[in-house]
């Protein structure tokens, strides 16, 4: 069955039942989730929020950042979040959001380059790479995207996106952190290109935006992606991926405060009137706080300290693949995300394999993905290269 297929049909009850009554059903119904304390979710980009998330965020549900007028002092936090993260990134000036996630923050990104420049049936080149939100993103903004080719990195080809510039691109994407491997494009070169000709360049940080500030600090190589290069007019950066924040909770920071009025709104209506740069109006100001919240508890020593626990338990994952017959990483991972390939095995049965014995992984064409996320432990970690090890002695 589909987990998208209803079991049967359920009616809302004529007569309310007893609160106890709803949530033994609940607990009953919800018992097939995946749960991140098994160590079996091994697919996703987000975690179990951090404690101290979860109780601001229950605390303040209320708050509603569509009608800042109701709620100033949520609207203000939201604001100094959007200057830390902005902070983080290399530019305490950023303007920008707390939005719903990644999707909606580079919706908003493609939204904003298309109205700047002011082309009619506008293109965006993005590495065949981009998550799929760029494709929702161009439908939606009526965009012709042009997908460019990777190079023998994995990274987005600059020679191929210079030439797929056209007197109506709106904006070039390059992606810190890809979904599937979690590479990093050549942003500085892609910000060479964009100010050469003069176009937006959108990061995709959605995942990377919380890794690769601490990179330097923590000893890896640094990779220039952020406001710090000249020609990067937005970033997406998530703090429901790896910044430990409850669902939902995205980030879209401008270089500048000017350029989201290319996309603001009037709203006569909110009390106070009020302008709107966001997709969604009514929106809940509980994570914008817990976030803000977040930020200011852990600090970016306790971020720092996440990233490194990660991208350890990453080394000790990527070792232990190599250890086994008939799989290897695809390449040596830039962060905590890590594809195993095999040139002896399909990876189709291996996957298969994998989700029998109750592995949550993604399967991508050629590999299966895993991200070492702040919920896996070392104990995790090893009894999936166990399972690894005796799946393919089974196979061969
Ligand atoms: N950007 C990247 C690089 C992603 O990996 C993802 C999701 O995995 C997104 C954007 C979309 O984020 P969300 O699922 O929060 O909308």
């Amino acid at each position: 069955m589909s987990p998208k297929t209803p079991q049967k049909t359920t009616r809302m009850p004529e007569k309310g039942l007893p609160q106890n009554t709803v949530i033994k059903e609940l607990e009953t119904k919800l018992q097939r989730d995946f749960s991140y304390d098994s160590g079996k979710i091994l697919c996703s980009m987000c975690t179990n929020p951090h404690s101290f998330a979860k109780q601001i965020y229950r605390k303040y549900l209320e708050k509603n950042l569509g009608d800042p007028s109701l709620f100033p002092a949520s609207a203000e936090l939201e604001q100094e979040t959007v200057t830390m993260l902005g902070s983080l990134l290399s530019n305490p000036h950023a303007s920008g959001s707390i939005v719903s996630g990644g999707t909606e923050a580079n919706i908003i990104a493609l939204w904003t380059a298309r109205n700047l420049a002011k082309k009619k049936r506008g293109e965006v080149i993005v590495p065949v790479s981009a998550h799929h939100s760029f494709d929702k993103a161009s439908d939606l903004l009526n965009l012709k995207m042009t997908k460019i080719q990777l190079n023998s990195r994995f990274q987005m080809d600059v020679k191929a996106t210079e030439k797929a510039i056209t007197s109506k691109t709106v904006a070039i994407v390059g992606v810190a952190g890809s979904t599937g491997l979690g590479v990093v494009d050549p942003i500085g070169e892609l910000s060479d290109v964009a100010s050469a000709n003069n176009l937006y360049l959108h990061v995709d940080a959605a995942f990377g935006g919380f890794v690769l500030p601490f990179f330097k600090e923590l000893g890896y190589k640094a990779l220039d992606f952020d406001f710090s290069l000249p020609s990067v007019s937005s970033i997406t950066v998530d703090p429901h991926k790896m910044g430990l924040a409850p669902i939902p909770a995205g980030g879209i920071l401008f270089r500048d405060g000017s350029m989201s009025e290319a996309i603001s709104m009037e709203v006569p209506y909110l009390s106070g009137g009020s302008k709107e740069s966001t997709l969604l109006g009514t929106r809940s100001g509980a994570f914008a706080v817990a976030v803000w919240a977040l930020m200011m508890h852990l600090g970016k020593a306790g971020y720092s300290a996440t990233v490194k626990r990660c991208l350890g338990l990453t080394g000790k994952l990527v070792k232990g693949i190599q250890l086994i017959d008939g799989i290897d990483v695809v390449t040596e991972p830039t962060m905590n995300v890590v594809g195993i390939k095999s040139d002896t095995t399909d990876i189709h049965l291996i996957s298969n394999e994998l989700k029998k014995r109750g592995w949550a992984i993604s399967l991508f064409p050629e590999y299966i993905r895993v991200i070492v996320m702040p919920h896996t432990k070392a104990s995790h970690i090893k009894l999936f290269l166990k399972d690894l090890q005796t799946i393919l002695e089974n196979l061969n």
